[in-house]
Formats: C-alpha cells, sequence, structure tokens
C-alpha cells in the first residue's frame, strides 16, 4: 500500500486484499508473487504468508485518509475477482470507493467471468474504472465479459503482450493500456503487435498508453512507439449523485465521441 507508485499509470496502490493464483500465461512472471515470495516466513512482514491470498480488513479504510485526489490502482498485489474473496468483502472495497469519491480507482481483473457474475450486485460509480488483463488473442473473451458490466469506465491492460491480438472489438472500451514484460526471463514483445492495437484505438477513438517495452533491462528500453510516448488516458465521466442521468446508457452516451483526454 503506498500513497506513491512508479506505475506508470496510476498514482498510488491500494491492497485490501493480499496474495492470489495463476490462472494463465500472463500470470508467469507474477511481480506481485515474485515480491511476495521473498518475504514468506518472516515474522510481522505485511507477506509472511508469501503470496497466499489473505483478506487485510485494517486496509479497508486507508483511502479515506488520503485527502488529495489521485488515481489509485486497487489490489496491486492480488486480484479482487479471486474466487476465494467473499462478495461482502467485495462490495465493502465497492463502499469505500463510493465514499472517497475524491480519487479515481483502477481495479484491474482477470477473473472477468466472476466480474460479469457478480456486476448487478455491485454499488457502480463513476470514479470506479474497472478493467481487464488480456495478454494474447485467446483470452480476448475477458473484453466481452467486461463490456457487458455496469462500469462507467471500461479498460484493458494488455500486459504483458505476448502475441499478435488481431482485430479486438473496442466498443464500449474507454482506454487500453499496453505493455511488455519486465524481469528476469521477459518474454519478448514484437513492435508489430503493439502498432496493430495503437491503430485500432486510434480509429476507434480509444485512450491508448504505451507503458513500456519491457525486457531484461526495461529502463534502457524505454516507453517511445515510433518517436514518441503515449500517455493518453479516459476523459473522466463526472457525474454528481444529484445528477438526472439515471442509467449507465445514459452515461455511456454522455461520454460517448469524445472518450480521449491526453495528460
Ligand atoms: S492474476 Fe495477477 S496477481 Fe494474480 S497471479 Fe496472475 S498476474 Fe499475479
Amino acid at each position: 500500500m503506498s500513497q506513491h507508485s512508479t506505475i506508470e499509470w496510476t498514482d498510488a496502490t491500494w491492497n485490501p486484499v493480499r496474495g492470489c493464483t495463476k490462472i494463465s500465461p500472463g500470470c508467469k512472471h507474477c511481480y506481485a508473487e515474485r515480491f511476495a515470495e521473498r518475504f514468506r516466513g518472516v515474522r510481522g512482514h505485511p507477506f509472511e504468508q508469501g503470496f497466499d491470498l489473505k483478506i487485510v480488513p485494517e486496509k479497508l479504510a486507508e483511502p479515506l485518509n488520503w485527502k488529495s485526489a489521485k488515481h489509485i490502482f486497487v489490489n496491486s498485489m492480488s486480484d479482487l475477482f479471486h474466487e476465494k474473496v467473499p462478495l461482502d468483502y467485495i462490495r465493502s472495497v465497492f463502499a469505500v470507493m463510493n465514499v472517497a469519491k475524491q480519487h479515481q480507482y483502477q481495479v484491474l481483473t482477470k477473473r472477468a467471468e466472476r466480474l460479469e457474475e457478480l456486476n448487478q450486485r455491485l454499488p457502480w460509480a463513476p470514479n470506479i474504472w474497472m478493467g481487464v488483463s488480456v495478454e494474447n488473442e485467446e483470452y480476448l473473451y475477458r473484453v466481452d465479459h467486461l463490456r457487458r458490466t455496469s462500469a462507467f469506465v471500461k479498460f484493458l491492460s494488455i500486459e504483458p503482450l505476448l502475441g499478435s491480438l488481431g482485430k479486438v472489438d473496442l466498443s464500449g472500451i474507454d482506454w487500453v493500456i499496453v505493455g511488455g514484460e519486465s524481469g528476469p526471463g521477459a518474454r519478448s514483445m514484437n513492435e508489430a503487435w503493439v502498432k496493430e492495437i495503437r491503430d485500432q484505438c486510434l480509429r476507434a477513438g480509444v485512450a491508448f498508453f504505451f507503458k513500456q517495452w519491457g525486457g531484461g533491462q526495461k529502463k534502457k528500453a524505454g516507453r517511445e512507439l515510433e518517436g514518441r510516448t503515449w500517455d493518453q488516458m479516459p476523459e473522466l465521466v463526472t457525474i454528481s449523485s444529484s445528477c438526472a442521468m439515471t442509467s449507465t446508457q445514459d452515461v455511456g452516451t454522455a461520454a460517448a465521441g469524445s472518450r480521449v483526454a491526453a495528460f
């Protein structure tokens, strides 16, 4: 949990859940697992139990105490929709996001099926951005699950990109992040795969963020694509609780056509 994050597309991380289990090829070199397992058995350390899944209720209220507005990556060290996280607890996390409205929350999951299954039971708010991870063409079905949710802002984290995605249906999607894998054993990413996604985002008017090339020397490889950085973010959906808009369709209509804001 940190008020400051080095992740390029967020300001802070908040981990009311710790630990996870691997579910697809994108998890192979999971950074969170590598980090957590270093501390297994270290008494008193937050990751004393390594990467075993654990809910952390004492961390629930943390964003309420952060006064300045931030983009907060929810569960950078876990997956909120993991099957072992009880629905009531997920609802508590959503309740905090509804109360601490000064922030924008970026929730990311690979458990897209469970996300859709629980969708109707979650109190969505405009400041809750919901994303799914997709690493190759085989997992594009996660985007369909996301599309069917009531999230106001929907995004894709295509990291680590492990192959060409081919044609991606970007309807209803507000933001796409692409990145290569970094660290020991990093799998390489082809420039053509990145450009293929970037071009589809440009055509569809979807904000595009290129995070990094990755590889063994991530800093050296940098994050420029065709001579520039791509730091687009979705336009914020600003709706007060007294707003006359009552459905996600209304919000979607209002936001359509001008989804991209370059920071
Ligand atoms: S879903 Fe995310 S946190 Fe969980 S093992 Fe995979 S990469 Fe790691």
